[in-house]
């Protein structure tokens, strides 16, 4: 007796606990979901001030200013540039965390892509920095293709803002029933303690090149987040000193088209 009523009370207890924690889960979505309708309002109210903003000043340069005034204004119309897309940059990724981002799969045509993407990238690269675009994969890629296009010019943008000599590898490669895409650089290279912490919002790790070159630390939350609602997954190895390589693995196929039922949320 004594023990039945010893392990009802136990039961008692962990039934109480389970309801603490589910309602804490609740509490924490609940915060998680306000933060980011909160990030959507504030980027959403801020767009049509910044761009009047950009809209005037492009009139101002077209107008007589000596070359002080000129200077001026052309320092404001850089910043409200930059301001627009960090106003962007913060309503893409707080679509993409409220898992709002808009999916369409279709076959994608991965060196015709690629190409595309090495044309754009091309007139971003510093003197003497070159460019290798090679895609030997020899799957199928069904995904969205315009954000997977986003991930990869975001790569590749920086993977151009952080090189100042040497060379940039752009490939696509099977592996496994996956479709990886890398951009390695020969560039300025990331502490390897700070590596993960490039897909934090905000975060601009200092060196040589920065803060002369301007970038709001937005660029790569949001394309893991990206790669995230393709299914996929974006990792960064580096190394200070001798480059960076980001890696955007995948699935050949979206789940729902897989030969075998594949469970959902299994890779
Ligand atoms: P942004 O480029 O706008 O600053 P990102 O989120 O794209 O924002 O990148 C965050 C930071 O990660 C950059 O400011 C830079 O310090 C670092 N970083 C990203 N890509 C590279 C790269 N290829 N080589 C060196 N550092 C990089």
């Amino acid at each position: 007796d004594q023990l039945s009523s010893e392990l009802e009370e136990t039961n008692t207890g962990v039934v109480a606990l389970y309801a603490e924690l589910d309602e804490r889960g609740r509490e924490l979505t609940a915060a998680n979901e306000a933060k980011t309708r909160f990030l959507r309002n504030v980027s959403h109210e801020l767009r049509s001030p910044v761009n009047s903003i950009l809209g005037l000043t492009s009139l101002l340069v077209d107008s007589h200013l000596d070359a002080d005034q000129a200077q001026q204004v052309t320092f404001l119309r850089e910043s409200a540039t930059t301001m627009l897309q960090l106003v962007d940059e913060l309503l893409d990724l707080a679509r993409a965390e409220a898992g709002h981002e808009d999916v369409e799969p279709a076959l994608v045509d991965v060196p015709r892509l690629l190409d595309e993407l090495h044309g754009t990238t091309l007139p971003l690269l510093r003197p003497g920095v070159t460019l290798r675009t090679v895609a030997t994969h020899r799957l199928p890629l069904v995904t969205d293709r315009r954000l997977v296009a986003r991930v990869l010019r975001n790569l590749l943008a920086n993977a151009a803002k952080f090189t100042d000599e040497g060379c940039i590898e752009f490939t696509a490669e099977t592996e496994g029933d996956l479709v990886r895409f890398e951009v390695r650089d020969t560039g300025l290279g990331i502490p390897e303690e700070q590596v993960e912490s490039v897909f934090e919002e905000f975060v601009q790790v200092p060196n040589r090149l920065q803060p002369s070159v301007r970038g709001t630390g937005l660029g790569l939350p949001y394309a893991r987040r990206a790669a995230q609602a393709l299914g996929g997954t974006l990792e960064a190895s580096s190394r200070l000193g001798s480059g960076s390589t980001f890696t955007l693995r995948l699935p050949s196929l979206p789940f729902d088209e897989r030969p075998q039922d594949a469970p959902a949320g299994a890779l």
